[in-house]
Parts: structure tokens; sequence; C-alpha cells
């Protein structure tokens, strides 16, 4: 599939990347450093993203300019990196069906192979990670604005090397990375250590919330739009809560239910061990992977827990 994408690339000029709704470490990091890449080859990048860049990742290098406007243009190719089925670009992406050649890089197992190139794999810790090799086979020498967002991609996608997609890979990609000038301390600081003090104030909240059924097994907490408001905060800042509920000793199932509006939930479900998530959540249309996958359902809070009760019993 590289041969495909290096074809793509060396005919080609002007291309477009864009990642997933809801950015994580791993979409931003991915696009950042393709941005890089392709500029490096002499190509034109545009990045669009639907939603701002999360302040976690604000510190990464990358364009100077982030469209968030599908432009009316027609791209060589347009990447989508990270994002395992078309609509999760968001609002606006049938536009982007203009541009007939759609590069899909991803490692979430739900892919649905929308690109018409797809470069999926399960197995990698993260997108950045195949991007990396994509980055050796075309020939590209790394810069620290790659390097840094390639590492950031890995770590924040590995839960800083905590979860099951942590492989030797992951540590020798890193390694080089730390080679090419990243301080790990200082990724670490922005993205962990740099939250407004809001998002505590928020996680106070939730966590009064968190109820635990079947032995601990199960544990539950939830996120109304009152509480945003109360805390002044927005969904930016309960980013990482489904994880540490997770860490609920005895808990295989972690279910962090956000209020979108009266009617909906986003559904962010984290697992331990062989617990598949991602069977869960496709079950609703969602997807992701095995230890942690996310999905939207329409009801009150109580209808919600109800559907997504009797989903795991399934
Ligand atoms: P989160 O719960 O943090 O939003 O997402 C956890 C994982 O599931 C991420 O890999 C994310 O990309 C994926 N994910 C979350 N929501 C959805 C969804 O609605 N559809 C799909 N396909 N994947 C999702
Ligand atoms: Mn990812």
């Amino acid at each position: 599939m590289f041969a495909k994408v290096k074809k793509i690339i060396d005919n080609g000029q002007d291309f477009f990347i864009t990642t997933h709704i809801d950015p994580d470490g791993d979409a931003i990091g991915s696009v950042f450093s393709l941005y890089w890449a392709l500029k490096s080859l002499g190509k034109n990048a545009t990045v669009y993203l639907k939603d701002k860049v999360p302040y976690r990742y604000e510190f990464l290098p990358g364009p100077d300019r982030i469209s968030n406007a599908i432009p009316d243009k027609n791209y060589d190719a347009v990447f989508v990196l990270d994002c395992g089925d078309f609509p999760r670009i968001g609002d606006g992406y049938e536009d982007l069906k203009k541009t007939k050649m759609i590069v899909s890089i991803d490692h979430h197992n739900t892919n649905d192979g929308f690109g018409r190139i797809n470069v999926l794999d399960a197995d990698a810790s993260s997108t950045g990670e195949i991007l990396y090799r994509l980055y050796k086979y075309l020939g590209v020498s790394l810069s620290y604005e790659m390097a840094v967002n390639i590492y950031t991609a890995i770590v924040t996608d590995t839960g800083s090397f905590r979860y099951e997609n942590t492989g030797s890979r992951a540590f020798l990609i890193c390694e080089k990375m730390v080679r090419l000038g990243v301080k790990p301390a200082e990724v670490s600081r922005m993205v962990h250590g740099n939250h407004p003090k809001e998002r505590f104030l928020l996680l106070g909240q939730v966590l009064c919330t968190l109820r635990t059924f079947d032995e601990d097994r199960v544990a539950i907490a939830y996120i109304t739009e009152e509480m945003f408001e109360k805390t002044h905060s927005t969904s930016e800042y309960s980013d990482g809560f489904a994880e540490l509920i997770r860490e609920v000793r005895g808990t295989e199932v972690a279910i962090l239910l956000r209020q979108v509006n009266d009617r909906r939930y986003k559904i962010s479900m984290r697992s331990k061990g062989t617990v598949d998530v991602a069977d869960i959540c496709c079950l609703f249309g969602g997807g992701g992977h095995k230890n942690a996958a996310g999905c939207h359902i329409d009801g009150t809070l109580e209808e919600v827990q109800t559907k997504l009760m009797e989903a795991m019993k399934r």
C-alpha cells in the first residue's frame, strides 16, 4: 500500500489532510507530521480540522493556517488520518468526495475501508506509527517538527506507554524521536500538566456520579450540560476522564456518558484486558479499538444507561 501512496504523492502537487472530530493527540500529531512531510517533498498541503486544536496540543508545530471550512477546490488526494469512518470528519465531509482519491491511513480495527486507498494496520499503536513507516518508505528525512508530532501521537495513544497497544515498536520509534531532539518531559508537561483549573472542578462533579455494577466490573459516570455550565468547562476539558474511571480496582469496563443535548449522549467506553468495547459501540453506530471506543446514543440518561446495560449483557 505504501507504493500506491508514494505514487500519488510523486504524481501530485496539492494535497488535503484531515482527521476526525474531537481530535486527540494521535489525530493532531498525525495530521501535522504529514503536513511537514509533504512540505519537505515540495508539495502544497492544506490542513482542515472541523474542531479547533485542543489546548493540550497547541504547542505542536503545524501549519500557520488551519482551515475550518472545506475549500471548493479539487485536490490530487485527500488524506484522512486516524479516522474509522468518513462521516467522522464532521459536517461537510461529503464535499470532499469531489476529490476521487481519498487515502485513509488508520489503525482502528473498525475502519470500514471508506478510502480509495486504505493503509490500515490495527496492530499499530497509533496512526503516527504507520506514518513513521511511510516517511521511511518515502525517504523523507525527519525534522524536529515531524519528530515531536510523531512522538506525541504515539505517547498519547498508548496512554504514555501504559495500554495494551504498547510494544517494542512504539518504544523504538519514540527513542528515535528523542534522538531527534524531542524532550519527553516537555511534551508531558504540555499534554498532561497544563490543564485549566476548570477541568478539575468539572472532574469533582463527575466523580460524584461514579457508580459501579456487577461487583465493580462495570464503572459508570456521567457529565451533564449543567456541570459544564457550572464549572465554565467545555467537552474538551473532560478528555481523559474515561481512562481515569477505568482505574477503579476490579473494573473491566468503564463508561463515561457525556450529555450532548436533552436527548443525546456521547459514550466513551474503556476496558481492561480482553473485553472488546468496540464491539459494543459498533452496535450503536460507533467504533474504536478493543480497549477504547465511542458512540452516540439517543435518550434520557436513564434510557441510555439501560440501552448500554442491555447491549453489554448480550
Ligand atoms: P473517545 O471515547 O475518546 O471519544 O474515543 C475512543 C476511541 O474510539 C478513539 O479511538 C476514537 O477514535 C473512537 N471513537 C469514538 N467515538 C467514535 C464514533 O462515534 N465512531 C467511531 N468510528 N469511532 C469512535
Ligand atoms: Mn489513534
